[in-house]
């Protein structure tokens, strides 16, 4: 079987080219989308990850507000920044950039964003909003899971979808996109016996787990749909330190129908759907917007 490889990076350029008139149009209503993004501490993975989403929102015309708090932040100090920002009509969205020091509750400051400028889509509101079907920003890697798959042209209403990963930022909201597009949705976790017996019923599989190349070829039906979420470094052999994701990709190049690359898969998705999220935050907050 030829397997169809899912081009992120390429479909993440057309989404970013399609964001120009919309910035255009809120132009010409004096409004400039607007994305705060903080980062607390010096995490160096978090750093390039902040450093990639702002550069994406000014490629896009949008401008980018950074604020660069020490670790040593307290959770009031983040939370007064939070409010500030929250007032200011020059930022549409905001973003926290997680994971946040120990001392920091992540719940209460995504509880503090307002849920209008959540451009992640992690406040209590939004989850709401899209587990009823009313998604107001739908939390960017899940989309980019889902924009992947339509753009492979997957058909999902009535097929099993097996989402492996139940994170709140990943796997839940994954699964709630799926049922949408009716789906049969599976969900497994690190509890889950027999892993491969459930994967192997899968017409599409979503590996959302961060454990590396955990899904072998022989755990996936022939001719399935498979979306690599996962990051994870090689840690061992001649490729040690370079990025794999969560499923055996090699493997499966000849047994899946279409897969997602890492890196050029799920990640430029989710880094190319925060500009767009910004986008429609200034598009609910412009006059008749
Ligand atoms: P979390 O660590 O929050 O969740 C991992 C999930 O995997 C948990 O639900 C866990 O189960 C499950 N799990 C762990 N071990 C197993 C196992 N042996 N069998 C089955 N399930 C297991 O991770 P995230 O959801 O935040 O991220 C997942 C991966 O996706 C990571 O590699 C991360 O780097 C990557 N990622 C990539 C993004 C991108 O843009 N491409 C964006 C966000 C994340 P349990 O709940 O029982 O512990």
């Amino acid at each position: 079987m030829k397997t169809q490889v899912i081009d992120g990076a390429a479909l993440a350029r057309s989404i970013r080219a399609g964001l120009g008139a919309r910035v255009t149009a809120l132009a010409g209503k004096n409004a400039r989308p607007g994305l705060a993004v903080i980062l607390v501490g010096e995490d160096p993975a978090s750093q390039v990850y902040v450093r990639n989403k702002s550069r994406a929102c000014e490629e896009a015309g949008i401008a980018s507000f950074q604020h660069s708090l020490p670790a040593s932040t307290s959770q009031q100090q983040l939370l007064t920044l939070v409010g500030t920002l929250n007032r200011d009509p020059a930022v549409h969205g905001i973003l926290v950039q997680l994971p946040l020091p120990k001392h920091i509750s992540a719940d209460a400051i995504i509880r503090a964003i307002a849920p209008e400028k959540d451009v992640d889509g992690f406040h209590p509101e939004n989850v709401g909003l899209l587990a009823t079907g009313n998604a107001r920003f739908v939390p960017c890697t899940p989309a980019g899971v889902m924009r992947l798959l339509a753009h492979a042209g997957v058909e999902l209403a009535g097929k099993h979808a097996v989402v492996v990963g139940r994170s709140n930022i990943v796997g839940k909201p994954v699964a709630l996109l799926l049922l949408e597009k009716h789906a049969t949705v599976t969900i497994c976790h690190s509890r889950t016996p027999d892993l491969g017996a459930v994967i192997r019923q899968a017409d599409v599989v979503v590996a959302a787990v961060g454990k590396p190349r955990m899904i072998g070829a022989e755990m996936v039906k022939s001719g399935a749909a498979v979306i690599d979420v996962g990051i994870n470094r090689i840690p061992d052999g001649p490729n040690a330190g370079k990025l794999c994701g969560d499923v055996d990709y090699a493997g499966l190049l000849g047994k899946a129908g279409c897969i997602t690359p890492v890196p050029g898969g799920v990640g430029p998705m989710t880094i190319a759907l925060l500009p767009e999220n910004t986008v429609r935050a200034a598009e609910f907050a412009a006059p008749n917007g």
